[in-house]
């Protein structure tokens, strides 16, 4: 049955959703609170560019956008890790070479969806209006403009896809029985630029991720389609090395010098990035339930956001959105249960990535550096490649399938403790016929 859906953030996840729903039959509005980004051609905001992986290239052929987007990224097969001295490694993600995760600029991605669901017949597209609070029963949202005056829209559905400090979830938390976490790293990013070379070209390997791994912090950098790279520091707020003890010109160039001294040479304007981008915050947050009354439901960010060290939270947003169209489809005279077929599906999967993500920060800033990592990264993709449907490393299942989270996280789990079952067996045997030798030699 068609229905009236109010769409809060033309964001990622929003506009997609727009255009599935609107496909779908429904008729959608989505309301922003920033300007229509179609009149300068550029949405601002955080993060310059993204990763995006096989589940968002699986919800964006879904709706034939893949061409595309992809036609305008760079295409990452593997990291390539840069140490204090000696040269850069490169470490391919999986074992096929055909895998790759693939930077995209972020605002020509949140561009192309909101443009496709604007051409759709049933999408209206409303701008500079700020939803400030939600009335769960009627439903009805309001929204605030900057001149301080007030609009209200009622639909059959609300959909939050306001991001990660969402005013609906805002709204939901004083509802009864609603569970919240928010959760800050102790890690903020601030975003800084590798130019293109003089002619033009790549000034470091095009298709990789760069990781300068350090320890307690890192620092990588994306490809851009015009040959820059986009670098993001991930450094501790407080303490040594962090964003409170390193500023001003001389204590950023000493400290470059020191920790990135490859990259240096490559950032001709360090000094001013770093004095003029912010230092944004990162935050896993957790919720349940996704819908009230099966009237007002989160999506994205908005349900939960995590951070950003397994490239998934866009991706995760966009399987969101196949995951709620297909429960509305699947439901069509009754919101409630499609809303809890919706959540069913997503909320286990959402804190899968949720606590993989974090994990991940520890082996990127860590590990990738150390010659055993890269030992059991080829120990990885050489079971994987003598039993590939029984072994699959956990990156291959995140990145290059659409494997539930969840799953996905068990299933390695699984196979691990069967490696290292294995492992200490083969272990045992090997000290067995140790002594056993010894004992022979010395009888
Ligand atoms: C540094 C960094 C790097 C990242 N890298 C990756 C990556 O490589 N791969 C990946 O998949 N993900 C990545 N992410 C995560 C990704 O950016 C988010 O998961 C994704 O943007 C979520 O989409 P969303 O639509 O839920 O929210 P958003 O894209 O944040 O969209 C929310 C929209 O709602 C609007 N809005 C907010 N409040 C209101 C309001 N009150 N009223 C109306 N509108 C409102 C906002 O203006 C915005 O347009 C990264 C994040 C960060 C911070």
């Amino acid at each position: 049955m068609p229905r009236r859906v109010l769409i809060v953030g033309a964001g990622l996840g929003g506009s997609l959703l727009a255009l599935y729903l609107a496909r779908a039959g429904h008729e959608v509005l989505i309301v922003e609170r920033r300007g229509d980004p179609r009149a300068r051609n550029y949405i601002g905001g955080r993060s310059i560019n993204l990763a995006i992986s096989a589940r968002g290239i699986h919800a964006l052929d879904r709706a034939g956008l893949t061409d595309e987007l992809l036609s305008q990224g760079v295409r990452m097969p593997g990291r390539m890790i840069h140490p204090i001295s000696g040269s850069p490694v490169f470490q391919a993600y999986s074992r096929d070479p055909s895998h790759a995760i693939n930077s995209v600029s972020r605002s020509r991605l949140n561009l192309l969806l909101l443009n496709a669901a604007c051409a759709e017949r049933h999408v209206t597209a409303r701008f500079d209006l700020r939803c400030v609070d939600v009335d769960f029963q009627t439903p009805t949202a309001t929204f605030a403009r900057d001149d301080g005056s007030i609009e209200r829209f009622d639909a059959d559905l609300i959909v939050g896809a306001d991001g990660a400090f969402s005013a609906v979830r805002g709204a939901m938390q004083k509802t009864d029985r609603f569970d919240y976490s928010q959760t800050y790293l102790g890690h903020g990013y601030k975003e800084l630029t590798i130019p293109p070379l003089p002619d033009g070209s790549f000034a470091m390997e095009r298709n990789a991720l760069h990781i300068w791994p350090r320890g307690g912090s890192m620092m990588i950098a994306l490809p851009n389609p015009d040959a820059s790279f986009t670098c993001t520091l991930f450094w501790p707020w407080e303490g040594e090395g962090s964003f409170a003890q390193i500023h001003g010109d001389e204590k950023v160039s000493r400290h470059f010098e020191t920790v990135y001294p490859d990259a240096v040479p490559l950032m001709p304007t360090l000094l001013d990035d770093f004095a003029e981008n912010p230092v944004g915050a990162l935050v896993t947050v957790r919720s349940s339930p996704w819908h009230v009354n099966g009237k007002v439901a989160l999506l994205g960010d908005a349900a939960h956001a995590v951070v950003p060290f397994y490239g998934q939270g866009a991706n995760a947003s966009f399987e969101d959105c196949e995951a709620l169209v297909d429960a509305l489809t699947a439901h069509p005279k009754d919101l409630a249960g499609a809303l809890d077929h919706y959540q069913a599906m997503r909320i286990r999967n959402a804190n899968a990535i949720a606590d993989m993500a974090l994990e991940n920060f520890i082996e990127m800033r860590d590990k990738t550096a150390s010659p055993a990592f890269r030992m059991r990264k080829r120990f990885e993709h050489a079971l994987h490649g003598m039993f590939p449907s029984w072994y699959v490393p956990l990156y291959d299942m995140v990145s290059f399938s659409t494997i539930p989270y969840a799953e996905a996280r068990e299933r390695a789990a699984r196979a691990n403790r069967t490696v290292l079952a294995v492992a200490g067996g083969a272990a045992a045997l090997a000290a067995v016929g140790a002594i056993s030798a010894a004992v022979a030699l010395s009888s």
